[in-house]
């Protein structure tokens, strides 16, 4: 189970309890009372003969029922009061069950009971002095049960928020950390880890002084207290703590911070403590606290809703423990977040998580080690180019990686192959880039030319530009995410890019809209996407990378936020005025651009007649079958200048 399901579970548990006490104090589960008539209904009710007999108490009369007489039971059959309570009483009970119909005429005054009372005596219906309810015990073991199954439904909740315990319900309320056993759970090792080499590097430190704390001691040395792992999920922060453990053979004891926010007040800084207790006893070991931005949120800040209470504590507990701890204890602290922002700065302090280690998005070689890592464990055909599969995955991080491989196995099974081969990984990527294929889309004939003449047009002006990444593939088959694409690869890691580049991605973005404009006459709405990422590119030169030549080279928007995380805003530097002259540039940069892709399809027109022809019949093209059949179409004219 991952640990977000486990998570929603103790979060399904809690909300099931709030559903069934809210049921059963409002009475569903109760025995039903009498239902209250109007007084005039129950004078009728008796005159005309229903009552069997009736209870006059001080405050109300309770008339007893018969079933009315054209569903009259046979003699004898008359449901006897008290009765007992049917097996599965409340909600299920309609009130036409074995019970006895009674009715109550509620709380009225003695005077105003006569017409009632002689009414009763007229039609000669028994009267008792007393109710004959459900008996008292009855309706106590209604209140009693709901109690019952609350309570233990709340034990359940915190022992799963505990990860599991023994002994007995004082046990169940003091939860225990999850051990990784090395009994039980092949330890992680930093072969399992890839393409984060300066971590790695930094905690190979940590792990040498676990293995030998004496060598260190002797000399003096310091070592960290506390280490932050900070970088976007799924990056392996948690894997790597892990790996520490694995290598250095100590035991590891982890807390997912998240896991005990939404319990219960108190419960948090329990924890810590228990946590911090079982680690004292079994040192050298590793402490992990996973997410630790879910309480180590600076005070006051941004959280300071429901649940604040309940972290200031947890993270009270937390400093108190960090602080308290014996510095020759052979403990090392880890913490991960992807949230560095917003973590306290007093839990960065020294002698507490004093030291930061970056997890940041692996690179290309990053990522094939990574894939390298998880593609052991599948048996790969000869055909398989691992370095191939990595470059078609920019900005996807070690967990999207491992899913890649995982997809690869799924479709390598489906096909009932012994082993996974080069279109196992291109069917995987196809599924985790683009979606799954939409087998509901029907387009028209029209309408599948259309989207081949934007595909080819895309793919045809990444061609002609000797800066363009190369045509991976093109395809019009219908995804979730679009009715077409291009892919293209970067021929290797790029940390700048120069203007040229930059146009030229925009002018590639352009050519689909430029093909269905020269040869479908009219456009389509089928280019918004592109549209909207071209122009924030534009926006982009011309504001952040003084690339344009009106407005110079001052930045025009700063960003906020950590760029690291990809959770960046723009904020404006400029002018309600230079705010006007940068849309305009924008748009002239943009028309301009648009010319020019459109220019160096108008030159290849019979290539890119070509190619979508190409596409309609067989859906899918590889970059090579591309450039083969736009070669064969004409003799382009060489490839183009970038430079206008
Ligand atoms: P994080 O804690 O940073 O969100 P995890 O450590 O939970 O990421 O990664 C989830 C899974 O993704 C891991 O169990 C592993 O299978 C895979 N993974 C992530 N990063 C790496 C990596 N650098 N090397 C190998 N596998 C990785
Ligand atoms: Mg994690
Ligand atoms: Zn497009």
């Amino acid at each position: 189970m991952s640990e977000a399901q486990k998570r929603s579970n103790g979060a399904w548990i809690f909300y099931a309890v709030l559903i069934f006490a809210a049921l059963a104090f409002s009475g569903v589960f109760g025995p039903s009372g009498p239902r209250e008539v109007p007084y005039d209904e129950a004078i009728s009710l008796v005159k005309g003969g229903r009552a069997e007999s009736a209870a006059v108490t001080a405050e109300e009369v309770v008339l007893t029922l018969r079933p009315p007489p054209e569903a009259a039971p046979p003699e004898g059959a008359a449901p006897a009061p008290p009765p007992p309570p049917p097996e599965r009483p409340g909600i299920f009970d309609t009130g036409t069950g074995k019970k006895p119909d009674q009715v109550t005429t509620g709380r009225i005054p003695g005077v105003d009971r006569e017409p009632l009372i002689e009414a009763l005596l007229a039609q000669n219906v028994r009267l008792d002095a007393r109710v004959s309810r459900t008996p008292f015990w009855v309706v106590a073991l209604w209140w009693i049960v709901p109690l019952v199954v609350i309570n233990l439904l709340f034990f359940m909740a915190l022992r799963r928020a505990g990860g599991g315990g023994a002994g007995g319900p004082l046990g169940m309320l003091k939860p225990r950390t999850k051990v990784y056993d090395r009994a039980q759970q092949e330890p992680v090792r930093f072969t399992d880890v890839a393409g984060v080499d300066e971590a790695k590097d930094e905690l190979m430190e940590v792990v040498d002084f676990l293995k030998h704390p004496a060598r260190y001691r002797a000399l003096g040395g310091r070592i960290p207290r506390g280490i932050l792992l900070v970088g976007p999920p799924g990056t392996g922060k948690t894997l790597l703590a892990r790996a520490v453990a694995g290598e250095a053979e100590v035991p590891f004891f982890s807390l997912n911070a998240s896991e005990f926010v939404e319990m219960f007040v108190g419960l948090g800084a329990a924890r810590v403590r228990d946590l911090f207790e079982q680690a004292r006893k079994s040192a050298p070991c590793i402490v992990f606290i996973d997410e630790i931005d879910a309480v180590g949120r600076s005070r006051g800040g941004l959280g300071a809703l429901a649940t604040h209470d309940e972290r200031e504590q947890t993270l009270q507990q937390m400093l108190a423990e960090l602080d308290g701890f014996d510095p020759r204890a052979t403990v090392i602290l880890m913490a991960a977040t992807n949230r560095p922002e917003v973590l306290d700065p007093a839990l960065m302090r020294p002698g507490r998580f004093d030291r930061q280690v970056i997890v940041d998005r692996p690179d290309l070689a990053g990522r094939e080690a990574i894939l390298r890592v998880h593609a052991r464990r599948v048996p790969l055909g000869p055909d398989v180019d691992i370095s191939a599969v990595a470059r078609r995955t920019p900005g996807m991080v070690g967990a999207d990686l491992a899913n890649i491989v995982n997809e690869a196995a799924l479709a390598g099974a489906r096909r009932g192959a012994k082993r996974l081969d080069q279109i196992d990984f291109d069917d995987a990527l196809d599924r985790v880039q683009l979606g799954l294929r939409r087998r509901g889309v029907i387009m028209t004939p029209a309408e599948r030319r259309r989207v081949a003449y934007h595909e080819a047009g895309h793919a045809l002006v990444a061609l002609a530009m000797p800066q363009a990444d190369p045509v991976e593939r093109v395809s019009i088959v219908a995804r979730a995410v679009s009715l077409g694409v291009t892919i293209q690869v970067p021929r290797d890691q790029k940390y700048v890019m120069t203007e040229q580049e930059l146009e030229t991605k925009v002018m590639v973005m352009l050519g689909g809209r430029a093909a269905e404009e020269l040869t479908q006459g009219e456009v389509s709405t089928g280019a918004h996407d592109d549209l909207g990422r071209a122009t924030a590119l534009v926006r982009e030169m011309i504001t952040r990378f003084g690339m344009s030549r009106r407005l110079g080279l001052a930045a025009l928007t700063r960003t906020v936020g950590a760029p690291l995380l990809g959770v960046t805003q723009e904020e404006k530097l400029c002018s309600e005025e230079t705010a006007r002259e940068i849309d305009e540039e924008v748009r002239e940069r943009l028309g301009e651009l648009y010319m020019r892709a459109k220019g160096i399809l108008a030159d290849r027109r019979d290539s890119l007649e070509a190619a979508a022809e190409a596409l309609v019949a067989r859906e899918t093209l590889s970059g090579e079958e591309l450039s083969r059949i736009a070669d064969s179409a004409t003799r382009p004219k060489g490839k183009v200048a970038g430079a206008a």
